[in-house]
Order: C-alpha cells, then structure tokens, then sequence
C-alpha cells in the first residue's frame, strides 16, 4: 500500500492483483487520487494498494484468502489512514473478503449491496456512476463552448463499464452517437446508433462491431471518424504519436485512465481541441465511493457526481481559457490549492 497524502482525509484507492505490480507503479495512481479526490472535493487523500499475483492462476478460495490475509494486515491503518475499493482483478467479493477480515466496515469501499452495517451498505460498482460523469463532463464541455449536446455527435472507444453507460446517457440526453468500439472492433454509422441494439448486439454477439449497418471499423479506428466529441473509455494510449495527426474530434473526454501521453495532449491542446482530463471526467466512481463510505444510499450517488463534476469541469475550463494553459494543468493547479489549504489545516 503507498499512502500519498492524507491532508483532505485517509487516503482512498482500490487494490490491484496482478502479477506485474510495482511500488512504482502504485505510487503513481496513489499520486493520482489525491488530485483526483481533491478535485472531486472529496474528504479524501490519496493511496492505492497492489498485491502481485497471477489472478488466473488462483482459485476462488486462494484468491479471496489473499485478500482476507490483506485485509487483516493493514488494520493498522486502515480505515483510519486508508480506505481500499476494487481495482484490476478485485470486484465486490474481493471487498467483502478484505472488509470481514479487516473487521471495520468502512475498511473498503466497492462492496456488494448485500452487506450492511445498520443503514449503511455495499454500493456496487456496476451502477454506472463513472459513465454519469463522463457524460455530465461532456456536457459541461459543449457547455464551456457554447454548445448543446443534442446538436453534437459522439464517438466511444469502449463498450464497457464506463463506455456503455456513457453512451447511455449521452443518447438518452439526445446527443447522437455516431460510432462505437470494443476489444474486437466498431462501427460508426452517421446516422446515428440505436443504444439499446448495441446492448442486444453485445450480448448477443459479443462485440458491438456486428452492429449490422454502418461502416465497420477496425481496431483503433475510431479516433479518426468525425465526431465533435471523442470519449476514449477503454485502454491508456489510445492517442499516440504515430495516430495523433488522425483526429478530428473537438472536444476529447478521456473516460479512461491515461488514454494519450502528456505531450500529446499538449499537441491537441495546441491545435485547439478541448480536453476534459481523466482525473475530473472519470471522477464519478470515487464520488459514488464516497457516498457508499459515509453510508449514504444509491439514490445519492447520481446527482452528487453530477453536481461535482459539472461545477468542477467548468472551473477547470474557465481557469484553462482565463490563464491560456491546458485543462491538465489548470486542474492540477486547483487540486494542488486545495490539498494545500487541507494541510494548513491538520
Ligand atoms: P471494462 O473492462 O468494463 O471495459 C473496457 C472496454 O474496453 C470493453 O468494452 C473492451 O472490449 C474495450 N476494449 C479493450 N481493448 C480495446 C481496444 N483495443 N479497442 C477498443 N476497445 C477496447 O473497463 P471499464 O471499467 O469500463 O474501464 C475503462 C477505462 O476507464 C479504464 O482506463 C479504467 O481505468 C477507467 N476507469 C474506470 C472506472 C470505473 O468505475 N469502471 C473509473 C475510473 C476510470
């Protein structure tokens, strides 16, 4: 477990399982919850935990008697420095195994709904609560330019967790999605794409490129369709050097993590296309944790992530246009303010 900063509250991130993980690594994404936190305004700092296995190799009772012996170990500090959630290769089960052995029910966030503490209960993570806000992010960019979502077209690397109910919510809000993409290929169809066929499609077919009409797109293809906005909700890098000069979205709202390098994002930044970073865009799933920590119910979650990312992301944008520097930056600069005024405090 690496703790990076406590000032907002105990540190908060998920446990990963695989059987590359690093201490380097983990402090990284504990770097990057505590801005992600603060941006969020969340009493919370931040911290990631790692325990290198190889999850297919494990059987079920290993897998969980792992996280029990984790769960156990860190009751020094935790819940009382650090707060754990899911993350590659943990689920809800992995928390309720983490949280029994570590005792405190506030141990970990991520949990299923079946356990209870009093009022308090699991929220689970399949909600859609990170899809919400990357879709109220998408929103408040058309917004920060003047725009109207139902007037824009929408492309989505990623038909998963994030990216299925990203586009949920983006077409019920009328945009029009216009083309779509899993592990195995897309399909981008000007017209428009019918949300709740794709679902059928997925799970009837497996991949949303079986679509049926529409052109059919070969993997990474889909940075390039003309879309105003482009939401990467898959896999880091999908933005590269060698396919930057490709895109042709507006606005970019990075669902997934890390989904283009820094310079790149300088690059398109330059070139005046509009980014809404991942650390305030896919924010939603740590807001719900929130709620779920402080024994709040799953009604809360979606106007609480709402109210959170669409005041945070204008802020962001308006600070990035008033100083003439990037999202990235000026939403750095905000929660560095406020982890900073956090520790005046203490
Ligand atoms: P997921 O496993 O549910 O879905 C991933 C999707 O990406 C799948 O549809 C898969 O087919 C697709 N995919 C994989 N390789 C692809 C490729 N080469 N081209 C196109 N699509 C491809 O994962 P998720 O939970 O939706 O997470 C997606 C991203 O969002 C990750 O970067 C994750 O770190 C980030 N994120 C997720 C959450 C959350 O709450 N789930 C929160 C914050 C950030």
């Amino acid at each position: 477990t690496v703790i990076d900063n406590t000032a907002l509250g105990p540190a908060k991130g998920g446990i990963r399982m695989t059987p590359t993980v690093s201490v380097e690594e983990v402090a990284r994404l504990a770097r990057a919850m505590t801005w992600k936190c603060a941006l969020a305004e969340l009493p919370f700092g931040g911290g990631k935990s790692g325990i290198i296995a190889d999850p297919k190799k494990l059987s079920d009772k290993q897998k969980q008697g792992l996280m029990a012996a984790f769960g156990t170990a860190l009751r020094p500090i935790c819940p009382s420095l650090y707060v754990a959630a899911p993350d590659i290769s943990t689920g809800e089960e992995e928390m309720r195994s983490f949280v029994t052995a570590n005792g405190a029910f506030h141990s970990a966030t991520g949990k299923p709904s079946t356990m209870h503490q009093g009022k308090a209960h699991g929220i689970p993570h399949e909600l859609g609560s990170t899809g919400w806000g990357v879709y109220h992010a998408a929103a408040a960019a058309a917004k920060h330019l003047g725009k109207d979502l139902r007037t824009m077209t929408i492309a989505i690397e990623g038909f998963g967790n994030v990216g299925s109910f990203a586009a949920q919510y983006l077409t019920e809000a009328g945009a029009k999605l216009v083309a779509i993409s899993d592990s195995q290929g897309g399909v981008y169809l000007p017209s428009g794409l019918d949300y709740k066929k794709l679902v059928k499609i997925k799970k009837d077919e497996g991949t949303v490129a079986a679509y049926g009409s529409g052109k059919k797109l070969k993997n990474g293809e889909i940075i390039s369709v003309p879309a105003d906005i482009f939401i990467p909700a898959a896999q880091a890098d999908v933005i590269n050097s060698r396919n930057k000069h490709k895109v042709k979205a507006k606005i970019i709202v990075q669902g997934a993590n890390i989904p283009m390098t820094y310079e790149v994002e300088q690059e398109l930044y330059k070139k005046g296309i509009l980014i809404v970073p991942d650390f305030i865009a896919n924010a939603g799933g740590v807001i719900s944790s929130y709620i779920e920590y402080i024994g709040g119910a799953e009604r809360d979650v979606f106007p609480m992530v709402q109210e959170r990312i669409v005041k945070n992301t204008l802020l962001v944008l308006e600070r990035s246009a008033q100083k003439k520097i990037p999202p990235r930056a000026a939403a750095l600069e905000i929660a560095q303010e406020r982890v900073k005024k956090g520790k005046k405090k203490e």
